[in-house]
């Protein structure tokens, strides 16, 4: 049998969505980006103009906005639809202003309970990739199948900017690369459920590698776990 949940853990730009939609394709399971979720709060913070350094309040918003994650319900490249309060918020949740807030947010501990037990509910489903930062090692840590998809800062910055490029979005690369660091920073040094892989995680790095390499690696590697049933 074949692993049934699936954590894909990683840092920003890793490939970690780019990878897990196009596993859970061929796996047929659910894809489900967790990082939708702390944008969405985020995002809710920033139009309702409350500080995202305002604890209490973002974390007031966590417990009221409504988020559903959902299959894609258009075809303009997007991996899923996200609804904030029913309103389809997709591409709102991507702009670089909530690229600059979302980990200060998703380090406040009451908002990471709120969203984590969210995520669980749809984990118990069964048949999903689940792609965050602490899936392996929070949210998930009975998952049968744990990887942490790794890259260099340097190569993530590539791939970000040709990603905003690609949707008219300019910005330079210095600055792409230092925000990036920033956030690996904070991911990794927060206190509430840093960025770090799993002990049991396999760690991959996809430096180098085209999506399609990385892709057949991890179909591997979920076929190898298939015939090790204790994981
Ligand atoms: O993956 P993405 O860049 O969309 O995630 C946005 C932010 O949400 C990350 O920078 C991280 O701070 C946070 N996050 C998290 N735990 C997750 C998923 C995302 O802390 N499981």
């Amino acid at each position: 049998m074949l692993a049934s949940i699936i954590a894909l853990d990683g840092p920003a730009s890793s490939g970690k969505s780019t990878v897990g939609v196009l596993l859970a394709g061929r796996l047929n399971y659910l894809f489900f980006d967790t990082g939708v979720m702390y944008r969405a709060v985020t995002l809710a913070a920033l139009r309702r103009s409350v500080p995202t350094a305002d604890e209490s309040a973002v974390t007031e918003l966590a417990e009221t906005v409504k988020i559903d994650v959902m299959p894609p319900l258009f075809n303009d490249g997007r991996q899923c639809t996200v609804l904030l309060d029913g309103g389809d918020v997709t591409w709102d949740i991507r702009a670089p202003e909530v690229d600059g807030s979302v980990s200060q947010v998703s380090a406040y501990r009451r908002v990471r309970e709120i969203l984590t037990d969210e995520m669980r509910a749809i984990a118990k489903r069964g048949r999903v990739v689940m792609v965050g930062r602490d899936i392996g090692t929070v949210v998930l840590p009975d998952a049968e199948l744990k990887i942490y998809l790794d890259a260099s800062a340097e190569e993530r910055a590539r791939r970000r900017h040709t990603e905003l490029a690609e949707r008219g979005i300019d910005k330079p690369y210095e600055e792409i690369l230092a925000a990036i660091r920033e956030r690996d920073r904070f991911d990794s040094s927060r206190e509430h459920a840093p960025l770090k892989p799993a002990p049991d995680a396999r760690i991959v790095d996809t430096t180098g590698l085209s999506v399609g390499q990385v892709v057949s690696h991890l179909l591997l590697l979920v076929k190898a776990v298939a015939i090790q049933p204790s994981g």
